[in-house]
C-alpha cells in the first residue's frame, strides 16, 4: 500500500488545555520526504507559550492525581481502542511526514500501542508493598507522581517514541509536556485529538510545538520536574546537562552505531534477511539499524545473500525515503570520502531511482561498502541512512575489539548457529540490547529499552518497570498507632 501525501499544508498547533492554539514564534515550513510537498506549516513556541502550558498543566494535574490509578487507567483503555480504529489514517500521516512506507508506519504505531498496554497494566503491577516492620509499626511504600514533567522527541518515530513516554508518565499522576520533532510535528496533532476524544483532561497533555527554543523554555522552567529526552548523541549531551544543572531528573536518549558480528557457521538466509532488513528498514533512520557488519572468516555467502535482498527492495514500497535533502548530501559525502580513502562499494544506492511521482523527494537506495578499516570516519560515525561497512575480521576477539571500542553503546547483535559463540559475544558486548540471530534487537514489552554509553546519558531506561521509577517517587511511610509494652530501639 502507498503512502497518500497530504494535498495542502495544514497548520501545526500547540494543544493547550484541550484546543489547538498558534505558537507565537516564526512559522516553517514541514516537507515530506517522499515528494518534497509542503504538508504543514509549523508555528514555532517561545518561551511565554511553554509558560502558559506548563501553567495549565500544572492545574490540570492537581485534579489528574487526585483520581484513583484504575480511573485514570480507562482514558488509556479507550485510547487504545481508537488508535486501533484509526490505525489506517494515522499510519499513513506519521509515514508521509517521516518518509517511512506505509508498512513502517503501521508497525511503528502498533509497537507504541504495546507500551500503552504496559501503561494500562501499571495498576495491577504497581501495588506497591506494605509490612510490619516491628509489633505495632508498619512501613509502606507510596508512589506519588512528580508533577509537571516533560517529553522532547525526534523525528524518525512520530509516534512510537512519544508513547514510550506519555502513556507510563500520566498514568502515574504526572501531567506532561510534549515537544516533538520540528521534522514531524503533524501526527502529534492527530495523537493530541485521539487523547481527548478517550477522555483525557485537559490540560493533563500539553503540546508545545517548535525546535530548540521551546526544549530550552522547557528545560529551564522551574515548574517542569522531570525531562525525558530521546535525539542524536550531542544534542543528549546538552539536554541532560542543561538539566541536571538545574537540578532536574533527566533521562537523554542519544545516537547510535550498532555492530552485527556474523560468524561463518549462521545459517545464510536468516543472515541475509535479518541483516539486510536492519540496515534499510526505515530507510537507516533508527536507532537500532545495523550499521557496521564485523565479518568474521569466510561468510562470502552470507554477504552475497544480504546483496541480493537489498538489492530486491523496491523503493517507496519496500524501502521509504531519507528526512531531508541535508541528510541524503551527508550520506553522499560519507559514501565518496570511505571510497576515496580505500573501501571498495559493492552496493551502491546513489543514483536510484525514486518511485514513481517523488523525484522531488529524498531517495538513496541501500548502499554497502566492503572492506572498511575500523578507523575510518564512516566506521564511527552515526550516518542515518541505509549504509552498510563491512569490516573483515579473523576472529570473534577481533570483532569484539572493534566492537568494544565504540563509544555508542545501543545495540549489538550475533548471527550464529552456536549457542557458545553467541553467549561468549553477549558477554562481551559493550551495548545496552543484545541480539542472537535478530537484526534489530527491540527488546518488546515488559522488558525496557535502553542503551548505554553515549548512547543513553542518565540512569535507568526509558519503557519498562525502570520508567516508574523515573515517573515518580517513592514516599516510604512509617506508622504506629498504640505504644507497645514490649518496644525496641525503633518503638
Ligand atoms: P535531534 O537531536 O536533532 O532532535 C531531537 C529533538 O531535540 C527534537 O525535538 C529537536 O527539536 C530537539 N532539539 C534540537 N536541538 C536541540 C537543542 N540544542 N536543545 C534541546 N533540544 C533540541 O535528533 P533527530 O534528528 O530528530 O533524530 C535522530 C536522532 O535520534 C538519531 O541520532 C537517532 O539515533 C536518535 N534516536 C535515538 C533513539 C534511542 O532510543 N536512543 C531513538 C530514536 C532516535
Amino acid at each position: 500500500m502507498s503512502v497518500k501525501i497530504p494535498l495542502k499544508p495544514v497548520p501545526v498547533l500547540n494543544f493547550i488545555s484541550g484546543k489547538f492554539k498558534a505558537g507565537s514564534g516564526k512559522i516553517q515550513q514541514v516537507h515530506s520526504p517522499h515528494n518534497g510537498s509542503v504538508i504543514g506549516d509549523l508555528h514555532h513556541s517561545n518561551s511565554d507559550d511553554v509558560a502558559l502550558a506548563v501553567q495549565e498543566a500544572a492545574a490540570a494535574q492537581k485534579k489528574w492525581a487526585a483520581l484513583p490509578i484504575k480511573e485514570r487507567s480507562k482514558v488509556f483503555f479507550e485510547l487504545r481502542h481508537i488508535l486501533m480504529r484509526d490505525l489506517h489514517e494515522i499510519a499513513n500521516l506519521k509515514s508521509s511526514e517521516s518518509g517511512k512506507t506505509y508498512q513502517e508506519g503501521k508497525a511503528g504505531l502498533l509497537k507504541g500501542i504495546e507500551v500503552l498496554e504496559f501503561a494500562t497494566a501499571i495498576q495491577n503491577l504497581d501495588v506497591g508493598g506494605r509490612t510490619e516492620v516491628s509489633r505495632g509499626v508498619s512501613c509502606e511504600y507510596r508512589r506519588e507522581p512528580l508533577g509537571v514533567v516533560a517529553s522532547i522527541t525526534p523525528f524518525n518515530f512520530p509516534a512510537m517514541v512519544p508513547f514510550w513516554t506519555i502513556p507510563n508518565a500520566l498514568m502515574l499522576g504526572n501531567s506532561l509536556i510534549w515537544k516533538p520533532s520540528e521534522k514531524t510535528p503533524l501526527t502529534s496533532m492527530r495523537i493530541a485529538e485521539a487523547m481527548l476524544e478517550a477522555g483525557l483532561p485537559e490540560g493533563v497533555l500539553q503540546i508545545v510545538q517548535g525546535g530548540q527554543e521551546a526544549s530550552e523554555a522547557l528545560i529551564d522552567h522551574p515548574d517542569v520536574a522531570a525531562i525525558s529526552f530521546v535525539g542524536s548523541t550531542p544534542v543528549a549531551r546538552k539536554v541532560y546537562e542543561r538539566g541536571t544543572a538545574l537540578g532536574k531528573r533527566v533521562l537523554a536518549l542519544g545516537g547510535a552505531k550498532n555492530h552485527i558480528v556474523l560468524l561463518p557457521d549462521a545459517n545464510p538466509d536468516l543472515a541475509g534477511v535479518g541483516i539486510s532488513d536492519s540496515f534499510t528498514g526505515c530507510a537507516g533512520q533508527r536507532c537500532m539499524a545495523a550499521a557496521v557488519l564485523l565479518a568474521v572468516g569466510d561468510v562470502d555467502l552470507h554477504i552475497q545473500k544480504i546483496i541480493a535482498r537489498a538489492k530486491s527492495l523496491e523503493l517507496g514500497k519496500d524501502m521509504g525515503a531519507i528526512i531531508s535533502s541535508q541528510q541524503i548530501k551527508f550520506l553522499n559525502q560519507q559514501i565518496h570520502q570511505a571510497v576515496q580513502e580505500g573501501a571498495k562499494i559493492i552496493l551502491d544506492g546513489r543514483n536510484a531511482k525514486p518511485p514513481f511521482d517523488c523525484i522531488n523527494g529524498n531517495w538513496v537506495g541501500p548502499t554497502i561498502l566492503d572492506g572498511v578499516s575500523p578507523d575510518q570516519e564512516i566506521a564511527k560515525l552515526e550516518l542515518f541512512g541505509p549504509v552498510l561497512c563491512i569490516i573483515r575480521c579473523n576472529d570473534i576477539s577481533e570483532a569484539m575489539k572493534i566492537e568494544n571500542s565504540s563509544r555508542m553503546g545501543n545495540a549489538c547483535s550475533v548471527f550464529t548457529s552456536s549457542g557458545a559463540l553467541a553467549e561468549k559475544v553477549i558477554s562481551l558486548a559493550s551495548t545496552g540490547m543484545v541480539g542472537v540471530n535478530v537484526g534489530v534487537p527491540v527488546p518488546r514489552e515488559p522488558y525496557s529499552f535502553g542503551g548505554v554509553g553515549d548512547s543513553k546519558f542518565g540512569h535507568g531506561d526509558i519503557t519498562g518497570i525502570s520508567s516508574l521509577d523515573f515517573w515518580s517517587n517513592l514516599k516510604k511511610v512509617t506508622v504506629k498507632w498504640d505504644q507497645q509494652q514490649d518496644s525496641n530501639w525503633m518503638s
